[in-house]
C-alpha cells in the first residue's frame, strides 16, 4: 500500500510531467526544473527540510496554475525526507552546502542543488520552524541583491519579523543553502511560514508572497529604515544531556537573568533582554551542536 506521502507526490510528479510535455519547464537536475520562459531568474525551492511540507501544497498549487506563476523555476529539496516525513535521511540539507564531501545523500543532494541554483539571480526557500512560532519570520543575509529582493517583495512580508544577518556562518553544523546563495552573489530569502504542519492561513501567505515573488521587478530600490532581529549568540551544547527548559518558542521575548537552559549540570540565564531562535527539543537537540540561537532588536538601513 502506498503511504499519503507517496499518493501526495505522485500527484506532484504528474503535474510537473504535463508542464515538461507542454514545454514549460525543463528538469536539469534530479527535482530542479526550470522555467522555460524566465530561465535563471527567480527560483523558489520546497522540501529542503523532508517534514516542513507546506511547501509542497504550495508548489502543487503553483504547479496546478503555472500560466500565472511561470517566471518561477523551482526545486524539490529532499524527496527522500519528505517520504520518510524527517528533516532528513542521514545529514540535514540545509547544512551540507559548499561542502567538497560527497559522505552523506544529503552532501550529494546538496551538490545537484549547488549546480542548478548557481546561475540563479534570487532564490526563495520555504521553510517551516520544529518547535512553535509566535510569529513567522524571514531569514535575510545582508548582500545588495539579497536587500533588492527584500525590499522588492516587502508588501507580501510586512507581518514577518526580519532577521537579518551578517555574512557569518548560521551554524557550526556546516554551511546553509543562504550561504552557498549569497557567496554565489545571489539575493536569497528564508521564509519561516510558522510551525510545521498545514493550516489554510498559512498557506495563504506562502501564496500571496510567491504570486507578489512571480510579479515582481527586483531592482535597485531607495534605502529605508528597518526594525531588524540580529543575531547575539548562541547557546551552544556542551553535553549530550544539556537541554533548554519547556516551551520556549521561536521568537518569544525574554528579559535578562530569565533561566533557559541547563547547561553542564548548571542553570544558565538570558544574556540579554532578546528573542529566541530555533529552539531544539527532542530528536532536534540530539542531532544539533547547539541548544538555540538569541537574537536582539536593532534597527538597520539598506
Ligand atoms: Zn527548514
Amino acid at each position: 500500500m502506498s503511504s499519503t506521502q507517496e499518493l501526495y507526490l505522485k500527484k506532484i510528479d504528474t503535474l510537473i510531467s504535463k508542464l515538461i510535455f507542454e514545454k514549460k519547464i525543463v528538469e536539469q537536475e534530479k527535482d530542479c526544473f526550470l522555467s522555460k520562459k524566465s530561465g535563471t531568474h527567480k527560483l523558489f525551492s520546497v522540501i529542503i527540510h523532508g517534514n516542513e511540507t507546506i511547501g509542497l501544497h504550495l508548489l502543487e498549487y503553483i504547479l496546478s496554475n503555472y500560466d500565472d506563476f511561470n517566471n518561477l523555476s523551482f526545486l524539490i529539496g529532499n524527496r527522500d525526507a519528505y517520504l520518510s516525513d524527517t528533516r532528513f535521511v542521514e545529514t540535514d540539507l540545509n547544512r551540507a552546502f559548499l561542502s567538497k564531501e560527497r559522505i552523506s545523500k544529503e552532501k550529494k543532494r546538496a551538490q545537484e542543488i549547488e549546480r542548478f541554483a548557481k546561475n540563479f539571480e534570487y532564490i526563495l526557500d520555504i521553510h517551516q520552524t520544529t518547535h512553535l512560532c509566535k510569529k513567522e519570520f524571514c531569514l535575510v543575509r545582508r548582500s545588495k541583491k539579497s536587500n533588492n529582493l527584500y525590499k522588492s517583495i516587502k508588501k507580501s512580508l510586512n507581518n514577518f519579523s526580519l532577521i537579518y544577518l551578517n555574512n557569518k556562518k548560521l551554524s557550526n553544523d556546516g554551511s546553509t543553502f543562504s550561504e552557498f546563495a549569497t557567496e554565489k552573489e545571489i539575493g536569497f530569502i528564508t521564509l519561516e511560514l510558522g510551525q510545521k504542519g498545514f493550516s489554510a492561513e498559512m498557506f495563504e501567505k506562502g501564496r500571496k508572497i510567491l504570486q507578489n515573488f512571480n510579479e515582481a521587478t527586483i531592482k535597485e530600490l531607495p534605502e529605508e529604515r528597518f526594525q531588524i532581529l540580529e543575531m547575539y549568540s548562541d547557546i551552544k551544547k556542551l553535553n549530550q544531556s544539556d537541554h533548554l527548559i519547556n516551551d520556549l518558542q521561536n521568537l518569544s521575548f525574554l528579559t535578562k537573568e530569565t533561566l533557559i537552559a541547563n547547561i553542564n549540570n548548571q542553570e544558565f540565564f538570558m544574556p540579554i533582554d532578546g528573542y529566541i531562535l530555533f529552539p531544539k527539543y527532542g530528536i532536534y537537540q540530539k542531532q544539533s551542536t547547539e541548544l538555540c540561537k538569541i537574537l536582539v532588536m536593532n534597527e538597520v538601513v539598506f
